[in-house]
């Protein structure tokens, strides 16, 4: 909850900072549900950014940082807090070198896939077909059966938030499935490490990777990919997959409200026309209790739920 009597002409008093109010955050998402933030910011560089995190952190003003949307569900009462998305230019900066690519926490995965081989550097091939921003890839170590984002990553920069700015070298970063060590609230920008390859086979193994996602995935479809993360520990005779489990629990097609598991991919809760976010949480909801009760097994959300 914000502070009661505080209203945003109060919290960035001062500074020169534009923020617009009760902004429907539902058009920044990939799956187009849910109610408005309170506030929100794009802040046009670090310092600006780093004066509005030291005025929210004063203030206890709750921060929620959005990057592309893609694994993200949001209340449908909104956010009551302030959210910031870095897509300044200054934010969507990428440097070339011959053995790594530093990029902003604003720049577009998918088409920085594409741009990295174009300069002849292998190394984020795997990362085909995910949508993203550097910064909510990192964030969540966005990947798959290809591999993730933590292994070609050399270094990240990160603000805390008090708004200090800093390197983490990867000797103490983690990346594990679908999470990594960063405890700082914003990713700025991550630095690879790739190797020099002849660019053609990098996009050839790039379109066969994403040839391989679309076939599986309903990657048009309104979703978040897949909504819950494959279980770590299964006994022997038990499916391996998120995706599996459901499937195996007759769920394909399920729907509750506008909420459906695809028929393509069980791991996918889609939103039709008409659906709200309450239509998507109940059905992870009832898709956790049929799985635990037919195989004993929890799921963990992948999906982030805003708040
Ligand atoms: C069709 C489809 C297919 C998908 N396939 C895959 C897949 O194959 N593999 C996979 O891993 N994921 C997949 N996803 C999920 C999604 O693409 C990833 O989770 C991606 O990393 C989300 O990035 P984002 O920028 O959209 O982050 P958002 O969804 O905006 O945010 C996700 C989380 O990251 C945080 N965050 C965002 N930016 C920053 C930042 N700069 N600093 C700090 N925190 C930040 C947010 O606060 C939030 O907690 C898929 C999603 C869709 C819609």
């Amino acid at each position: 909850m914000t502070p009661e009597n505080q209203n945003a002409d109060h919290l960035f008093g001062g500074l020169n900072v534009k923020y617009e109010l009760d902004v429907p955050l539902a058009p920044f998402t990939w799956y187009g549900l849910g109610g408005p933030a309170k506030v929100m910011v794009h802040p046009s560089n670090k310092s600006d950014l780093s004066a509005v995190i030291k005025r929210c952190w004063q203030d206890q003003w709750p921060v929620y940082v959005l990057g592309s949307g893609a694994n993200l569900l949001v209340a449908d009462s909104g956010v009551d807090g302030v959210v910031i998305q870095l897509d300044d230019p200054e934010f969507k900066q990428v440097e070339f070198n011959p053995s790594h690519m530093t990029a902003g926490a604003g720049v577009d995965l998918p088409q920085l896939v594409l741009q990295t081989a174009r300069a002849g550097l292998e190394g984020i091939e795997c990362l085909s077909g995910i949508p993203a921003t550097v910064g909510g890839a990192v964030r969540m170590n966005a990947g798959g059966v290809f591999g993730d984002i933590g292994k070609s990553i050399h270094q990240v920069q990160v603000m805390d938030d008090r708004g200090m700015v800093s390197w983490r070298h990867h000797d103490n970063l983690k990346f594990n499935y679908r999470k990594t060590n960063i405890s700082e609230l914003f990713i700025l920008a991550a630095q690879f490490t790739l190797t020099p390859q002849d660019p053609q086979s990098v996009k050839a193994r790039i379109k066969e990777i994403f040839q391989f996602k679309k076939k599986s995935q309903p990657l048009a479809a309104n979703s978040c990919g897949c909504a819950f993360k494959n279980p770590l520990k299964v006994p022997a005779d038990v499916p391996k997959s998120a995706g599996m489990l459901i499937d195996r629990a007759g769920l394909k097609g399920h729907q509750i409200g506008g909420a459906k598991v695809s028929d393509q991919h069980a791991n996918f809760v889609i939103a039709n026309d008409g659906a709200s976010t309450s239509d998507v949480l109940a059905l992870l909801e009832h898709i956790g209790e049929v799985v635990y009760k037919q195989f004993g097994i929890r799921l963990e959300r992948e999906i982030v739920v805003w708040p």
